[in-house]
């Protein structure tokens, strides 16, 4: 039988994914670029993985598109809701996994999983708080890369209260206390807390059950996973892949549905 190959693209708010599987078993390529649906992203995140492989769109034996933006992937031969998309990519990198905590670049979700099934799911998609966007605002204001937030988080010594859930309040109480020159490691680490705090609450209404995992792009901040766990006192699980979650179930539901066709 010859290597089935299907593509899964996650067009996101704020990041475009796309993984590459062989048999819905191997990983052939993996790509993410930092900018979403409605840019040149999600065309670039495919082309990239594609020419990581050796191969063309028309190779791809399925193409599952999701996401944000999914609408607009006119070669997809599919497309398939975030929520579905995660909880398979979930099962595929932690079978055991009973609750997802999904932070993105404008929501979170909180999914809650039987035997890699959706059972039951909550979501912020209202307010930036509690999100990647809040960690990007706060980081601009800092003048600190996204991605360096983890390690200054961790330097902190005396972390700062963050009292403003609204984006546009908690960026006015960091601007306050860069004024007083308060750490800038010790804002960073209250962010963290508030981001974790929100996000508890979220997780609270459908319940920690173990294994807990985190996926989505700010699953990569380990400040963040840190004050989270901390405030559902539970262990939390992430993969490297956390960011390809999306795609990654994408590329294996487009896997599925080759199989259900032969
Ligand atoms: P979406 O699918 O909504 O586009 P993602 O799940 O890709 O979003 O997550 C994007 C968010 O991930 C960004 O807003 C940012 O906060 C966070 N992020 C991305 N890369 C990194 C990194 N290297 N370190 C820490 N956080 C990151």
């Amino acid at each position: 039988m010859p290597v089935l190959l299907t593509l899964g693209a996650d067009l996101g708010s704020t990041a475009s994914k796309c993984v590459i599987m062989q048999d819905g078993r191997k990983i052939a390529a993996q790509t993410t670029i930092p900018v979403g649906a409605g840019t040149s992203g999600p065309s670039r995140a495919i082309a990239e993985s594609l020419a990581a492989c050796g191969k063309n769109l028309a190779d791809m034996h399925m193409v599952c598109a999701t996401g944000y933006g999914r609408h607009s992937m006119t070669d997809a031969h599919m497309e398939v809701s975030e929520l579905s998309c995660h909880a398979r990519g979930a099962f595929f990198l932690f079978p055991k996994a009973r609750t997802v905590i999904d932070i993105g670049g404008q929501d979170a979700k909180v999914l809650r999983l039987s035997g890699g099934r959706l059972n039951n799911f909550v979501m912020n998609d209202k307010c930036a708080a509690g999100t990647g966007r809040f960690l990007e605002v706060m980081a601009k204001v800092l003048e600190v890369e996204t991605a360096d937030l983890a390690e200054w988080g961790a330097q902190s010594t005396a972390p700062v209260s963050i009292s403003s859930t609204c984006t546009v309040f908690a960026e006015s109480e960091v601007i306050s206390h860069l004024a007083v020159a308060a750490d800038r490691r010790d804002i960073i680490a209250g962010i963290h807390k508030s981001v974790a705090h929100r996000v508890a609450g979220l997780v609270r209404r459908v319940g920690a059950e173990p294994l807990v995992i985190m996926t989505g792009g700010v699953a990569r901040n380990a400040g963040v996973r840190l004050e989270l766990e901390a405030a559902i006192a539970t262990p939390i699980s992430v993969s490297p892949l956390a960011q390809f979650n999306g795609a990654l179930g994408a590329a294996l539901l487009a896997h599925d549905r080759l199989l259900q066709q032969l």
